[in-house]
């Protein structure tokens, strides 16, 4: 039997054991995929303790995603976002990949959006925020990231390809860019009255991707559909992340529709 699983603290909530054992039913995959909750300075022993143990593969989530970086062999994406949220052990070492970065591409091809030559607002500079900006920037967009924190704002861009960056107020831009991601938690349960973008700035010709997933319909699709923009829910970037992590583990193609099922199940 294969073990996969997810290392964070805490993991209680999450909805990567029923997305990826849906998976593992769908193919008939002698599988299982389980949590771990180690103390929060403990990541590196945990990736030890995993791969003595034989572990196929660890998802990483909040808050090892950055010291997990140092005790696996990250790739370029991985290395030059600073995180890792995948690791797979069936090589000789180690090897890090952040999927956050192929979640956000993919969601946007599933939806047959193009990125290539588009322009591109990334609101946040978090985690969320940086994964966003590379896989757009990588993907061939011009990449804008405008942030509460303008100085966060500024360190992501100068590290991303030909980005630029600025405040809140510098999201007049919408108005002028294809596509926009949301990144940061405006507009997350409990606060889902909230919006990060002023819904003047919204249009037709925009594709809008919300990496917020609770809830799943956020005010900011609600009035992005209303101003005739694409729509893209957080449950996509976080339906992808997976797929790609088991495709990296496996070498097989993903069951995207029933892990799609499964997670959408868990999100109601
Ligand atoms: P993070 O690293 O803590 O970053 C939070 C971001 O939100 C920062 O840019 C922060 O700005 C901004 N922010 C927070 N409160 C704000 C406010 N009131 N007004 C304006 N900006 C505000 O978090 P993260 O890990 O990037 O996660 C961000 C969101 O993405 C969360 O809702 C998370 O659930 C979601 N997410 C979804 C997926 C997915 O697969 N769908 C994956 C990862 C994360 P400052 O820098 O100014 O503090």
């Amino acid at each position: 039997m294969d073990v996969f699983g997810l290392l964070g603290n805490p993991v209680g909530h999450s909805l990567s054991p029923p997305m990826h054992e849906a998976a593992y039913t769908a193919l008939g995959m002698d599988a299982r995929y389980v949590t771990f909750e180690p103390d929060r300075d403990a990541a590196a022993d945990a990736v030890a303790a995993a791969e003595t143990l034989g572990i196929a593969g660890l998802n990483v989530t909040i808050p090892f995603k950055q010291d997990v970086l140092d005790a696996v062999e990250p790739d370029d994406v991985a290395r030059r976002v600073g995180a890792v949220n995948t690791v797979d052990f069936t090589g000789e070492t180690p090897r890090g990949y952040n999927t956050d970065v192929a979640g956000v591409e993919r969601a946007f091809a599933h939806h047959d959006v193009a990125i290539d030559g588009r322009e591109a607002v990334v609101v946040g500079a978090g985690g969320a925020g940086r994964a966003a900006a590379f896989a757009l920037a990588d993907a061939g967009a011009s990449v804008h990231v405008a942030n509460r924190t303008v100085e966060r704002a500024e360190s992501l861009a100068a590290d991303v390809p030909g980005a630029t960056a600025g405040g809140l107020d510098s999201l007049a831009r919408v108005a002028d860019a294809d596509l926009l991601v949301n990144a940061t938690s405006v507009g997350m349960e409990p606060d889902d009255g909230e919006t990060p973008v002023p819904a003047a700035h919204l249009h037709a010709d925009l594709a809008v991707l919300d990496a917020v997933y609770a809830p799943i319909e956020t005010r900011l699709l609600s009035e992005a559909a209303a101003a005739g923009a694409t729509t893209i829910d957080g449950a996509w970037m976080l339906l992808f992340q997976g797929v790609e992590a088991f495709e990296r583990w496996t070498g097989r193609d993903a069951p995207i529709e029933a892990m799609n099922d499964a997670l959408r199940a868990g999100l109601q």
